[in-house]
């Protein structure tokens, strides 16, 4: 629907979307160039891939990933779908993510590569969470980068794509400023280098659009997306920050960016390449302590249902 007779910035036409961090309107059309322009601007000036290149698309059924597929695929890369199934313990999101990941495979004619967790891993999240005494996001958020960057190196690709966007990496930078954590500072950067056997690269071709943009490109393309927050994310401290960055940018149009790629810009440089002398004596991927984190989780897990287990034989 047009709003308030407003022009499209680029071609004149009648208007659908407002964009007030960049002072523009779009039609549908336009917003698309918009969104496409501002991935391939962020791939050139992040050194993310190179023409053609194959990359694997992490996409979770929400807008953002969904996007990024698309967008990936119309700027000539040879982008395949991965979607890593959760079992969060609420049927409908975790139904609905997958459902509108399948629904976007089939509209791109793309191949989507369905992976298990909780298979993977042998134990579900909040097993692993109660025997490590974690919390369920921590444990969750964790597992689900160790398992996706397996299945991307299992599946043989080299690049890993997610659709973290603008507004996701300025809340965490400001969350990480905040607390000062240095460690995850040295790594905020849109492309981590991969090493061989260990680590996929990491892209985050979305970082210079907002979601609300995001959200605008999906409605123009008629997307039915999985919508709604993670089931078991209550107690989760990022969206406080998220909160305060969309609040800052409602006051101040472009605060985002400004703050974002201005950190980056003073920062100069990516990350140096990931140290991967270390490994983890049972699954072999890097780690510094002699068994990994997850490998760990996993060894916890087996003692504290094996106790349990022997508790039940016990009793009856
Ligand atoms: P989130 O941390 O849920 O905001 O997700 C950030 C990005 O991680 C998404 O845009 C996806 O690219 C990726 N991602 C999250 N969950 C999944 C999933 N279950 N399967 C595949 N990719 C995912
Ligand atoms: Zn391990």
């Amino acid at each position: 629907m047009n709003i308030d007779g407003m022009k499209c910035s680029r071609c004149r036409q009648p208007a659908q979307h407002r964009l007030p961090s960049h002072n523009a309107r779009f039609c549908d059309k336009c917003l698309g160039i918009f969104v496409r322009r501002q991935a391939e601007k962020a791939i050139k000036q992040f050194d993310m891939l190179v023409p053609g290149q194959k990359v694997l698309v992490a996409v979770s059924g929400g807008k953002d990933s969904l996007a990024l597929w698309q967008v990936l695929l119309e700027l000539g890369y040879r982008a395949e779908g991965l979607h890593l199934a959760l079992e969060l313990g609420d049927g409908k999101f975790g139904e609905a993510s997958l459902e509108a990941s399948q629904a976007m495979a089939q509209r791109l004619e793309a191949p989507l590569h369905l992976f298990n967790m909780a298979e993977m891993a042998g134990f579900g999240v909040q097993e692993i969470a109660w025997a490590n005494k974690r919390s369920f996001c921590s444990v969750c958020g964790t597992l689900k980068r160790y398992y996706l960057n397996k299945a991307c190196l299992d599946l043989g690709f080299e690049v890993l794509a997610t659709g973290h966007h603008l507004d996701d990496e300025a809340a965490r930078l400001l969350g990480n400023l905040v607390r000062r954590h240095q460690r995850y500072l040295d790594n905020q950067w849109p492309t981590l280098e991969g090493a061989p056997g260990a680590f996929a690269k990491k892209i985050k071709p979305l970082c210079r659009l907002r979601g609300a943009e995001l959200k605008s490109y999906a409605k123009s393309q008629g997307w039915s997306v999985a919508k709604g927050a993670c089931p078991r994310s209550k107690g989760a401290t990022l969206p406080y920050y998220t909160e305060a960055v969309r609040m800052l940018e409602e006051r101040m149009p472009g605060t985002t960016i400004n703050f974002y790629l201005g950190y980056l810009e003073d920062k100069g440089a990516p990350p140096a390449k990931p140290e991967m002398e270390a490994r983890c004596s049972v699954c072999g991927m890097p780690s510094f302590a002699e068994e990994c984190t997850i490998c760990r989780f996993l060894e916890n897990t087996r003692k504290r249902e094996s106790t349990k287990r022997d508790a039940l034989k016990d009793q009856g």
